[in-house]
């Protein structure tokens, strides 16, 4: 397949090594390396178990400090989706991250929006931005980051906004109020829920909080009422198996729960999460599950779902559809890899960040 989409990668874990390495001497802190990055500095260290993850990605956060290194994270995410020939990308942002820091999103955003029409003009990627707020830091920061997300807009290529973060921390429903107004404003909504969490925790998400989609929601593989949930209310899933093995919260790729979801009838796709932390692509996460005996046909019904979960308007999807449906005789993962880039830049990106919608 030439094209592939992704719905859950965050911006702070695609930060390749060698751009880490570049930043943390840029800003004096050597130390940000030799805590992240293998002896060999050429990739990450293992994080063993989620504790060391939060460990992981709060180190390298420590080294995205200006507007410039955020365009540069971009530019390398951009790059990267490219060679994998991933045409469309929405990106997670942690605005929460930013603001705790006393740092106003916008200059931040900007930055992010040039890196992405620089990617879209040259690659033929487009990458949309989903920000973020941190659960454990409350709704009162979650209101400001959203304040933040719609002060950007469209127009810097916003098309939703999300809560991450420890979801044991606070329930999902502290943050609906806020939730609902990212709806009100015309921004696609998501939460983490299920990756550590309880299955309630994804129970709170669609019923409580009402999201459009929930992130991992790993949880509900083995409570069928909840995945029965997930079906009628046509939550969509943004599952993220590689990464769900990285941080030991899945023991390995075999014992990974991908047929629960699909024999339920839950709309999902897969994605990286953070995929320079965890040394993922997309096609190999769609490689690895083909491995496995998914039928090719069943991982394009997953990238077809992705494209209408995607928050984008109704003829930018059909036409992210079309680009798709081109490269659907070889499935995602099914055939060897293809790392040109696709022959026509992806709907919208030619003018640059999408339009309002
Ligand atoms: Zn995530």
């Amino acid at each position: 397949m030439k094209a592939l989409v992704e719905l859950h990668v965050h911006l702070e874990g695609s930060v390749p090594p060698v751009l880490l390495r570049e930043l943390a001497a840029r800003h004096g802190q050597p130390g940000v390396v030799s805590a992240c990055l293998a002896p060999d500095g050429e990739r990450y260290r293992p994080c063993g178990d989620f504790a060391g993850f939060l460990r992981l990605i709060k180190a390298v956060c420590a080294v995205l400090r200006t507007p410039s290194d955020y365009h540069a994270a971009a530019l390398a995410l951009g790059n990267t989706l490219a060679d994998n020939g991933i045409v469309y990308a929405e990106v997670i942002v942690g605005y929460g991250i930013l603001q705790r820091d006393g740092r106003t999103p916008l200059p931040y955003q900007r930055a992010l929006a040039e890196a992405a029409a620089a990617v879209a003009a040259r690659r033929g990627v487009r990458m949309a931005w989903l920000p973020d707020s941190v659960r454990q830091w409350g709704p009162d920061a979650a209101w400001r980051d959203l304040e933040a997300a719609v002060a950007a807009g469209p127009a810097l290529g916003v098309v939703g906004y999300g809560v991450g973060g420890d979801e044991r921390a606070a329930p999902a429903a502290a943050f609906a109020p806020v939730l609902a107004a990212a709806r009100g404003e015309g921004l696609g909504t998501t939460l983490h829920a299920g990756e550590t969490g309880p299955p309630e925790a994804v129970r709170d998400a669609v019923l409580a909080a009402g999201v459009d989609r929930v992130g991992h929601a790993l949880a509900a593989a083995a409570a069928p009422a909840l995945l029965q949930l997930l079906r009628e209310t046509e939550t969509f899933v943004e599952l993220c198996p590689g990464s769900n093995v990285a941080t030991g919260v899945v023991p390995d790729r075999d014992a990974y729960p991908l047929a629960a979801f699909l024999d339920a009838g839950v709309r999902c796709c897969l994605n990286t999460d953070d995929p320079a932390l965890f040394g993922l692509t997309l096609r190999g996460e769609y490689a690895a599950v083909a491995a496995r005996g998914l039928a090719p046909s069943r991982a394009a019904a997953m990238q077809r779902d992705a494209v209408a979960a995607a928050f984008l308007p109704a003829a930018e999807r059909q036409a992210l559809q079309a680009l798709l449906e081109e490269g659907a005789a070889s499935p995602p993962g099914g055939g060897p890899e293809d790392p040109s880039p696709p022959a026509a830049p992806p709907p919208g990106s030619a003018a640059g960040p999408p339009p309002p919608g």
